[in-house]
């Protein structure tokens, strides 16, 4: 049988650096090129269609019957001068990944004729059969089925001859099946209750959204080597793997030189980004060899969400073409870093306002400070859920493993907020502070440098650090859906609005100034929300300590990290906002429960079977050529010398079998634990047994695994090694 780890190293060698081909010099040329966006959409309306569609995007109106007539038609006719034959409805089930299932626009006429179609109804409302989808249980018990309905608000675009329409996924008892529906849900209460806010300074504003410019990790590995190695295939990790000599210990990969196979592969997600309307602008090395970066300019929250669940699928499609696999595993290598998705977020106006940005007057100073400030209280309250927001079982590998955020949710300012917010603690009382200022200057907020937008990226341990005029929650994992973390931190960040002005309107109510309000609850906030705050080294052993005593969650995996999804707290935060029912809050959390156990119970039946069907008899075979090596010895060398220079292959031969049967015991022992596990109903304690009961074997497995990868012959090894994985040839 022929080693598949040199078939692949083979055919590594001889991989030719793509040919890119643009469409056109300039990016600008075909920069949307297949998005149904404002463009098209004007050449494409009627007025009355266009004015209809721009009030549904803009303000949220219903659009009436026949304009969805009108609408379904330009789209099919722009569609259908660029080739396309077809259509699907395009969203995020709660797989996390995204769905779409294609009808063709041909219809058969009478006369063995037939014609393209798209009406209305085609483009609002679709009925998926969705019943192998999960729903944490929601489907199930209430026999009903889903539908799909469109997202005007996202625009339409074309990937491979399809036409794919922007929806969200809901029950017919109208519970959300997906991530979109309380993203955009949570958007609108921020927009509510952000609105008033915001007028306490700018009357003139009429809407406020979230802004998202997220940042995406992932590896690359040849895809020859990925298909000689069963776990990538299978869980999208190495389960096994001695450390290469040379990783990341020497920096050299970050920001350095791309190399030209990597670089093609980037080009070619550019342009194919870019028609689709995607804003990347940046790429480059990362910190672990063959571990790279993109990230877009920022958009509308819901926007870059459907434009990050786009980019994650071009990947894995353009890597293709490069002969690459790409890796969006937060852990797909032991030793070395994993990887993440910076999710950049603030709050901009309808009038070009970024709340988070500091003004240059102090009025604008102000209002950066009550955002800034309800945002602390709004994190220190709820920290559980943004930590369960980003819970999932290929996180956990990375949470805290000294080169991610931990699992304890901090929020890093820097030293001039810092000592801003202490200056405005220490003020006594505004007005006398102010006697001799005017009006439109009513208050002494200190002044904040605009040096600040380069002084404050210097701690990168923190999980939500402020980075001068965006918050930037790092803790979020590679491979996830970023509408969660978004939806969670929309609507926290909307409910402790909706508390401010609550707290405002009380003081005002007794008569003093608004301005007097505003001032005197940020300071009471600054105070309320002090042990949210860290500026130190968040991967020391000292802030974890330091953190239970300020009373911070610390859950290391995604079992217990997910309770507060269920938590009362958190089921009438999201009531009080109308973002999600208690129904659905418990239907996610089953879910992820769910798809925890199955990843890690996945994860050790490869683990097995690699052990049982691949390294054992490797093992065996290299055993038995020392065996009979030794023998050979023995033959012709005299029997006083045969005795001192055996020794070393005898003990090689012993630790050989120690290993192997280490492996076939801790093997053994993990297949009944498993066994055991399974027989749990509850889906808690299941994931609970599957972490304590089973993952515990893992490591002791592995660390055989490697030392036997270490000892044998590298000619009989059958797993591409990590010295290999790593580095594009
Ligand atoms: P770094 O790696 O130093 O954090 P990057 O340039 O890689 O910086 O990423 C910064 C990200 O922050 C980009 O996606 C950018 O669009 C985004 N960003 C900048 N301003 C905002 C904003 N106001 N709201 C949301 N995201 C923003
Ligand atoms: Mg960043």
């Amino acid at each position: 049988m022929p080693n598949l780890r040199f078939i692949a190293l083979e055919q590594t060698l001889h991989r030719p650096v793509e040919k890119v081909r643009y469409p056109s010099n300039k990016a600008s040329d075909y920069f949307g090129s297949m998005v149904f966006n404002q463009t098209v959409m004007r050449e494409y309306l009627t007025e009355e269609a266009h004015d209809s569609l721009q009030k549904a995007i803009k303000e949220g109106v219903r659009i009436e019957r026949k304009v969805t007539d009108q609408i379904a038609s330009a789209m099919k006719a722009w569609a259908m001068g660029k080739g396309v034959t077809h259509y699907t409805h395009w969203f995020h089930p709660l797989t996390g990944a995204t769905a779409e299932k294609h009808d063709a626009f041909i219809n058969p006429l009478e006369g063995g004729r037939a014609v393209e179609e798209f009406m209305g109804d085609a483009l609002i409302q679709q009925e998926p059969d969705a019943s192998s989808f999960p729903s944490g249980g929601i489907r199930n018990t209430f026999e009903a089925r889903g539908y799909t309905a469109w997202d005007p608000t996202s625009p339409a675009f074309i990937l491979e001859n399809t036409l794919c329409i922007p929806t969200i996924f809901v029950a017919y008892t109208g519970e959300s099946l997906d991530y979109k529906t309380p993203l955009l849900k949570s958007m609108k209460a921020l927009d509510d209750i952000a609105v008033d806010i915001v007028r306490y300074f700018n009357k003139n504003v009429q809407k406020v959204y979230p802004t998202l410019g997220w940042e995406q990790e992932y590896f690359l590995v040849d895809t020859a080597l990925f298909s000689a190695r069963p776990d990538l295939v299978l869980t999208g990790k190495t389960v096994f793997g001695h450390s290469s000599a040379k990783d990341q210990q020497l920096s050299d990969h970050y920001f350095g030189t791309i190399h030209s196979r990597a670089l093609a592969f980037m080009q070619e997600l550019e342009i194919e980004a870019h028609k689709l309307g995607i804003p990347l602008k940046t790429r480059h090395n990362e910190v672990a060899p063959s571990q790279f970066e993109c990230a877009p300019v920022f958009e509308e929250v819901n926007i870059a969400v459907d434009h990050n669940q786009l980019l994650m699928h071009l990947l894995d499609k353009v890597a293709r073409n490069h002969n690459f696999k790409v890796l969006l595993h937060e852990k797909p290598y032991a030793g070395v870093n994993g990887s993440g998705k910076h999710n950049n977020w603030s709050l901009a106006t309808n009038t070009g306002i970024n709340l988070l940005s500091p003004g240059k007057t102090a009025k604008e100073n102000f209002r950066f400070i009550t955002f800034l400030v309800n945002i602390l209280k709004a994190v220190h309250d709820h920290e559980e859920l943004l930590r369960a927001s980003i819970a999932s079982a290929g996180n956990d590998m990375r949470l805290g493993a000294n080169e991610a955020p931990p699992a304890i949710i901090s929020v890093f300012i820097g030293e001039q907020i810092t000592r801003t917010l202490h200056e405005i603690e220490k003020m006594p009382s505004v007005r006398e502070l102010n006697n001799n200022q005017k009006k439109d200057v009513p208050l002494n907020i200190p002044k904040i440098p605009e040096i600040l937008f380069d002084n404050t990226d210097r701690n990168r341990t923190s999980p939500f650090a402020f980075t001068g005029n965006k918050f930037e929650f790092r803790a979020v994992g590679s491979s996830a859906n970023t509408a969660k973390p978004m939806f969670v931190l929309n609507t926290i960040m909307a409910d402790q609005l909706i508390k401010f002005k609550a707290d405002v309107e009380k003081m005002t109510e007794k008569g003093m100034e608004q301005d007097d309000a505003i001032f005197s609850i940020v300071k009471k906030y600054i105070k309320e929300s002090r042990t949210i705050r860290f500026e130190g080294n968040s991967y020391s052993e000292e802030w974890v300590k330091e953190a239970e005593k300020r009373g911070l969650s610390n859950h290391g995996s995604t079992p217990e990290a997910l309770g507060a999804f269920i938590s009362k707290k958190t089921i009438d935060l999201f009531k009080r906002n109308q973002v999600m029912s208690k129904k659905e809050l418990t239907s996610r959390y089953e879910m992820k429960l769910e798809k925890y156990i199955k990843k890690v119970q996945i994860e050790a039946r490869v683990m097995g079977d690699l052990a049982i069907n691949h390294i054992l008899p490797t093992a065996i075979l290299y055993q038995n050529r020392l065996i009979e090596n030794t023998r050979g010895l023995k033959e012709v060398i005299d029997s006083k010398s045969f005795v001192k220079l055996a020794k070393n292959q005898t003990n090689s031969i012993k630790f050989i079998s120690d290993h192997i049967s280490a492996i076939k015991e801790n093997v053994e022992n993990m297949i009944e634990a498993r066994k055991q596990a399974n027989k749990i109903e509850n889906a808690y304690e299941k994931a609970i047994a599957y972490r304590d009961e089973v993952m515990v074997y893992f490591d002791r497995i592995r660390y055989h695994v490697d030392k036997l990868e270490f000892m044998i012959d590298d000619e009989l090894w059958p797993l591409p090694k990590y010295r290999e994985l790593l580095f594009i040839r």
